[in-house]
């Protein structure tokens, strides 16, 4: 019997792939796996991608519907990027037509017609001083203008412009509108590649970095980069990238949030000009399924995006790069929960090329691995310029009065550093004014109404706000309760640590960088510019700080709180506090300067915090990695964490409680199952919520009894009760 039928992945909460005649005047020869198809699904129509063609269906022959239209002359999906998601899909027990669909460009899910390839290139057209004469007084044309001057008769691409922070919106079509700037469409372009400028120096590690992995470019290998902050990863990447392209094949580098890399995309774009494409969600639907295909088709062969990106089918991969691997954003929370990290690796080892994970802080699992000999140790100890490492201290805050949270010998070394005219910096991880507000007469809380959370005081916009649910209400001029004006905030966020700082230090430039300071496009880079260009200046900000920027005149850092992460209920709570501390820490002394980072504790006995202080990250995290053995936490045992939630309490708990015992019938069961228990969070966007926690020694063990849960869950009645969720390798129970 020929294979004429086609089996099709659809967008559905449904573990099985669908079965369908070809489309009528279509052969199934013509359907190559990897080809989206329209097809009928219920009462409407979806857009599915051909996973195999194969010769009989479960479904009786008289009930199978054929489908409506092939998409794809050419399959958009390579056979080998259809293994991957299985896998993917496979190993997360997740519904494999999710995965496939997750896959696409959002527009590709939609539409039936692919984008054509060409784009518009935009070109100078009158003498150089005519342009810049005639947008003196707009600066965003202005910048436009140089930009393009910059690039002479070739012009630049829509995409290009765009990737690089241009406006390519009213600013552009203003030019061409004077007729300063013409367009044209791009040909065909030949992914040649012409590097731009040459590489740095690289001292003795960085070498031997290199020629590791070099060396390794023609099968998998799994490295792991620790560079200490100012160590020179990014110029190993590029060096690396380098003899990929002239191999004529493709770069992959995830970063963990696009808008916190801006140098790394800087210097990216500075080595290999065109040749790079940036995926971030500032894209348009449009552009970014014009990035996602010539990736796929080798037009731009260094792709820099984030998780998402581990999907893209980019055309022959030579090296994937993880950069910043402890991030825990990597890990996807809803939907889908995979972790691109880690899903790096093994489309590494399916591509037969190598993975390199960079870190100044490497997760707990990545140094397991390296003990375990699955990956490789490269560090990079020597700090750029010979820069010596930062003193870091802790600072006893026990007894200590606080102003704004702040002890006085911190004050102290603000106004000495600031003296100097140098640089320092305050990091606190909580943004707005205060976590609280209160009532001193009655006791009342800015509770949240629709989570087990307190709403944030934020006095700049005069609003109370669940950070975790983004409820608002105006702040009460007197208490809602009892109506008595005795309103309080109670602790620091960093709207409060920079006023107070501000009228403290009122002849300083003092720069706030928090999720509000920044909320407006571009805004960080502008921030961040005033910081490079004042001598003495004064920084407050929260984890925003501590990624991807270089801070080099900052030569103290205060840490307001460490003590959130050391009796978390949370078991990686501590190792996320010493990355943390240490990614603050490495912003300082990069220059010639040595830096010194002040850390306030009512702890400072504990015993980690003191390794972490006393013999750095690497100490710590053999420590810590010690502790997780003893306990037979991750990455001593591997977890499964069965969510459910519901607008009343009982029915998750229910549910999971059923859940709990079928498991315990099952034959050979070598799973632990811990809960159900409320989640630490029981109460989040008005719905109640709990979880059960399923873990054991060895994935073999655990996987097994994951698809038969999966199984059982797409039949079990009481899993219609809740909205339930199945994540694998969790790396958050809250
Ligand atoms: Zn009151
Ligand atoms: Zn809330």
């Amino acid at each position: 019997m020929p294979d004429d039928l086609l089996r099709v992945a659809l967008p559905a909460p449904l573990p099985q792939l669908f079965d369908y005649l070809p489309p009528p005047g279509v052969t199934a020869a013509a359907c190559e796996p990897g080809s989206r198809v329209r097809v009928p699904f219920g009462r409407g129509q979806r857009i599915g991608v051909v996973m195999q063609r194969v010769a009989c269906s479960e479904v009786p022959h008289s009930r199978l519907k054929a489908a409506i239209a092939l998409l794809d002359e050419q399959p958009l999906l390579r056979e080998a990027d259809l293994a991957f998601q299985r896998w993917a899909a496979a190993y997360y027990h997740h519904p494999l037509g999710e995965v496939v669909s997750a896959a696409l460009p959002l527009r590709l899910r939609k539409q039936d017609q692919p984008l054509p390839l060409r784009e518009p290139v935009y070109c100078l057209q009158v003498p150089e001083e005519q342009a810049l004469r005639a947008v003196a007084r707009a600066p965003r044309q202005r910048e436009l203008v140089v930009v393009l001057l910059r690039a002479g008769a070739d012009g630049m691409a829509r995409t290009h412009l765009r990737d690089r922070g241009f406006d390519v919106g009213l600013p552009l079509k203003r030019l061409q509108e004077k007729g300063l700037v013409g367009v044209r469409e791009s040909q065909s372009v030949s992914g040649a590649f012409v590097p731009r400028s040459a590489g740095h120096a690289l001292n003795a590690e960085q070498t031997a970095a290199v020629d590791a992995v070099r060396a390794a470019l023609d099968g998998y290998a799994a490295f792991l980069l620790e560079g200490v902050t100012g160590s020179g990863k990014t110029e190993v990447y590029l060096q690396l990238a380098e003899t990929v392209l002239q191999q004529g094949r493709s770069v992959m580098l995830l970063v963990p949030e696009i808008s916190l890399t801006p140098q790394l995309q800087e210097r990216f774009a500075q080595r290999f000009g065109d040749m790079v494409s940036v995926l971030h969600s500032g894209l348009g639907e449009g552009e970014r399924e014009l990035a996602w295909q010539r990736a796929r088709l080798g037009l731009n062969r260094v792709v820099l995006g984030t998780r998402s990106l581990v999907f893209n089918p980019v055309a022959n991969l030579g090296l994937i790069v993880v950069d910043e691997e402890h991030d825990t954003s990597f890990k996807q929370q809803e939907g889908f929960r995979y972790s691109a990290r880690d899903l790096a690796v093994v489309r590494a080892r399916r591509a037969g090329c190598p993975v390199l994970l960079g870190s100044a802080t490497p997760s707990l699992e990545s140094l397991r691995n390296v003990q375990q000999g699955r990956y490789r140790h490269l560090p990079l100890t020597q700090r750029a310029g010979g820069a010596r490492p930062p003193v870091i201290d802790l600072l006893d805050v026990r007894d200590q009065p606080l102003l704004a949270g702040l002890s006085a010998p911190l004050l102290k070394e603000l106004a000495r550093t600031l003296d100097a005219g140098e640089q320092a910096m305050v990091f606190i991880n909580r943004r707005g004014y205060a976590p609280v507000l209160a009532c001193y007469s009655c006791g009342w809380v800015s509770d949240c109404p629709r989570c087990d959370a307190r709403q944030t005081l934020h006095r700049a916009s005069k609003l109370l706000w669940c950070h975790h649910c983004g409820s608002q209400r105006r702040v009460p001029a007197v208490c809602p309760e009892c109506g008595e004006a005795d309103l309080h905030p109670l602790g620091q966020g960093t709207e409060q640590v920079e006023d107070f700082l501000a009228g403290r230090f009122p002849e300083v430039p003092l720069i706030r960088v928090d999720r509000d300071a920044t909320a407006r496009k571009g805004s960080l880079d502008r921030l961040l510019a005033r910081v490079h260009d004042s001598a003495g200046a004064l920084l407050v900000g929260t984890q925003m700080l501590a990624k991807g920027h270089h801070f080099p005149r900052v030569t103290l850092v205060g840490v307001v709180d460490a003590d959130g992460g050391l009796f978390s209920a949370d078991f990686r709570a501590t190792e996320r506090m010493a990355q943390l501390l240490m990614q603050v820490a490495g912003r300082s002394g990069r220059g010639e300067r040595p830096g010194k980072v002040l850390i306030q504790t009512r702890y400072p006995e504990h015993p980690l915090l003191q390794t972490l202080v006393r013999e750095g990250y690497a100490a710590f995290a053999e420590a810590a990695l010690r502790e997780r053995a003893e306990a037979h936490y991750p990455p001593f045992a591997h977890q499964a964490l069965l969510r459910a939630e519901a607008n009343r309490p009982g029915p998750p708990d229910e549910f999971l409680h059923q859940v709990a015992d079928w498991l315990r019938q099952l034959p050979d069961m070598q799973v632990e199952l811990w809960g159900p228990v409320p989640a630490p969070m029981a109460r989040r966007v008005g719905r109640h919520r709990a979880h059960l926690l399923l873990q054991a020694e060895q994935r073999p063990q655990l996987h097994p009894v994951l698809s038969r849960l999966q199984h059982h869950l797409a039949q079990c009645k009481g899993a219609r009760k809740v909205r339930w969720s199945l994540d694998v390798d969790p790396v958050d129970t809250y």
